[in-house]
């Protein structure tokens, strides 16, 4: 890269953000970081902003903020905490910001750096499908460039590339299908929440690796694509790959179909967002097809994993559906993980609150903020009654 570019990572903790600095340590004179955010880990938040040398650490806890002051005593690093100060440091004006906070936590601090018209690179999904529209209004409205992290958003993104999205016959999201694929329905109702989280081929946050086993990521991907690649719902399909080597395809009019391979770590689509419109060097080790052998696709079971589904239904939707589809999935994860309900009831309890809570389309954040919160409510409602 040619000149130095001013960067936040929202989420700077997790598994995106660490990947994200490990990018920036290999390349210190091409950033300056302004502002590092976490959840409630201040002891390793404070390491990273020391490390990077970020104007500002906050931590979304308040209650973390004196260990975080501590932390940072005598750095000259600001510390904050709460949601407002996550919002503020947002609002900093980095050149880039890497969204990587996981959930509908991210969304006001991402609508923030959106605001300030930036260049966005996006994982924070959950943030995309709840906001839909209201998210992508305010790309156009602020000029923001909003590049997709998300592996088969990334790999469409550079498949898109130079062609006209009117020429698309088809998008096709790749799924690995997780770590439950081949299991019975009888085997699912009994799995376990460590069993959950042992992805076959991504070393992921704990909450994705559910989704991924439920296959709700990739219903939120379908969802996330919609608004992405404007193609239409009817175009957009999905196609497990066991390997995780084809990141996702676009066909075209004429037959051709163009995809994106790479190895299964997220340094190589951060990197591509990052690099943007240029590329940069990653370690990954590079593609190696011949000791992968084989390549195999098959199409998803919506039987046994009722998600992609339910995601299409809200996509078809619209409006706040998406958004309550979201809250009611994070509260069902969150409640399999603590061991409260079993992992079929993850997709039972979403369909539950689907069908219960149809709110009006939302006009501005503070609308999808309030359908998020209804939606949880009436999701933590069903836990406690399980
Ligand atoms: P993670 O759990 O590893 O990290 C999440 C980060 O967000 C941490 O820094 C954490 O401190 C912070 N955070 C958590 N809750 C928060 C809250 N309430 N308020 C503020 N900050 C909070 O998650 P991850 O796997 O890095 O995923 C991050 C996002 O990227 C998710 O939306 C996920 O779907 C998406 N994504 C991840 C991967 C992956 O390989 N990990 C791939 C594609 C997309
Ligand atoms: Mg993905």
């Amino acid at each position: 890269m040619s000149s130095m570019r001013t960067l936040t990572v929202l989420g700077a903790t997790g598994s995106i953000g660490t990947s994200t600095l490990d990018l920036v340590r290999r390349n210190p004179e091409g950033w300056r970081v302004v502002a590092l955010t976490a959840h409630s880990s201040a002891i390793e938040l404070a390491r990273l902003a020391r490390e990077f040398g970020a104007e500002i650490a906050v931590v979304a806890d308040e209650a973390c903020l004196p260990a975080l002051r501590d932390a940072l005593a005598g750095s000259g690093i600001e510390a904050a905490g709460g949601p407002a100060a996550l919002v503020e440091a947002a609002a900093r004006g980095a050149q880039v910001t890497v969204a990587a906070i996981v959930g509908c936590a991210g969304l006001a601090p991402t609508m923030a750096a959106i605001e300030q018209g930036g260049v966005i690179a996006l994982a924070n999904k959950e943030a995309l499908v709840s906001a839909g529209d209201v998210m992508m209004a305010a790309v156009e409205r602020h000029g923001a460039t909003l590049l997709p992290v998300d592996s088969e958003h990334n790999a469409i993104f550079q498949c898109l590339c130079g062609n006209d999205p009117e020429h698309v016959r088809w998008i096709t999201l790749t799924a690995s299908g997780g770590p439950f694929r081949d299991w019975s329905w009888e085997r699912l109702v009994a799995a376990t929440p460590a069993e959950a989280v042992r992805h076959p081929n991504w070393d992921m946050g704990a909450k994705i690796s559910v989704d991924s086993a439920t296959m709700f990521n990739k219903g939120l991907e379908l969802i996330e694509a919609y608004h992405l690649f404007p193609v239409g719902l009817d175009h957009l399909r999905i196609i497990v790959h066991p390997q995780s080597v084809v990141h996702s395809m676009v066909e075209y009019r004429d037959g051709s179909t163009l995809a994106q391979l790479g190895p299964s770590d997220m340094r190589v689509p951060i990197a591509s967002a990052l690099a943007w419109p240029g590329r940069m060097d990653t370690p990954c080790a590079p593609l190696d097809l011949a000791a992968i052998g084989e390549l195999t696709f098959r199409s998803p079971d919506e039987v046994r994993f009722p998600a992609t589904r339910l995601a299409r239904e809200a996509a078809q939707s619209g409006g706040a559906v998406p958004a309550v589809l979201n809250a009611a999935n994070e509260i069902a994860v969150a409640a399999f993980l603590g061991g409260q309900i079993g992992f079929t009831r993850i997709a039972a309890q979403v369909e539950d609150v689907l069908s219960s809570y149809a709110p009006p389309p939302p006009d501005c954040l503070s609308d999808v903020l309030e359908v998020d919160g209804e939606a949880r409510a009436r999701a933590r409602l069903l836990v406690t009654s399980t």
